[in-house]
């Protein structure tokens, strides 16, 4: 069994993977409080519904989307969440898993495409980061920063500088709605000529910041 706050279906609005037709699965509940948390609805743990596991592939498989992203809340919070990824890998589809970088990640099967945060002083949680999670990156997984203000924006910068010169996977950059031009990150990158990508959230250019379930 497995808590689910929502399942939907929309275009993945963030990663290399934005604009693919995908099934989201949003599990309830995250121990973090980030200032900028645009998913406030899902944080308590009693705010979703407990459903059986082949339940949740089954919906997913129906849909018949090329991609399913697991997110929250903060997913890894739910220990039956790696039995959820590895039926979902038993699909065929491929698999998308959204984490704070908070939690232990050593037990997400590696076929799973993982976009992990790295929480910056501008989330208040920067000091839930668990670094030892970088040296389980592949090539094909993603270090996400949000970007609250240029002072988070430094602090990034000195993070890729010291720890991630090595990282094969992708790095995105991505300015926090509403709080942070995305011309002045744009200026930023190119001036330091940082190996990143630079990242809006499309579902919100598209649908608005304040719906749900897109
Ligand atoms: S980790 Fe994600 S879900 Fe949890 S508080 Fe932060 S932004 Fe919200």
């Amino acid at each position: 069994m497995i808590n689910i706050h929502e399942i939907y279906q929309s275009i993945q609005g963030e990663s290399t993977l934005v604009g693919v037709p995908c099934t989201f699965v949003r599990l309830a509940g995250c121990p973090l409080r980030c200032t900028y948390c645009d998913t406030l609805q899902a944080i308590p743990f009693d705010s979703g519904k407990s459903m059986a596991i082949d339940d949740v592939v089954a919906q997913v498989s129906a849909w018949n989307n090329p991609l399913v992203l697991v997110t929250g809340g903060e997913p890894l919070a739910q220990k039956s969440c790696i039995d959820l990824l590895q039926k979902l890998l038993a699909t065929g589809i491929t698999v998308q898993l959204e984490t704070s970088g908070a939690l232990d990640i050593s037990t997400v099967p590696v076929a799973v495409r993982k976009v992990v945060d790295i929480k910056t002083p501008g989330s208040s949680e920067e000091k839930r980061n668990r670094w030892e999670n970088l040296q389980y990156l592949q090539a094909h997984d993603e270090i996400k920063f949000v970007l609250s203000n240029q002072a988070d924006y430094a602090w990034a910068k000195r993070v890729i500088d010291e720890r991630l010169q090595d990282t094969s996977a992708t790095i995105l950059l991505s300015p926090c709605w509403g709080a942070l031009n995305p011309e002045d990150l744009c200026a930023w990158i190119l001036r330091d000529k940082l190996p990143v990508r630079m990242q809006l959230q499309m579902h919100k250019v598209i649908w608005g910041a304040e719906k749900t379930g897109v």
